[in-house]
């Protein structure tokens, strides 16, 4: 079922649908992951982030 599930790396957005709805870029399909890439990506953003304020 995860083979349908398509996001859109623009807004983040998950869909059905080959082109983003929201925004119409077009859509990918993201590993069946036991882990997700854009907690992966956040965790840096968010750690990137903190150490930036507390310098
Ligand atoms: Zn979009």
């Amino acid at each position: 079922m995860e083979k349908l599930l398509r996001k859109c790396p623009s807004c983040n957005s998950y869909t059905l649908e080959k082109q983003c709805p929201k925004c119409n870029n077009e859509t990918i399909s993201p590993h069946p992951a036991k882990f997700s890439p854009d907690d992966k990506y956040a965790r840096y953003r968010i750690r990137d982030r903190y150490l930036e304020k507390s310098e």
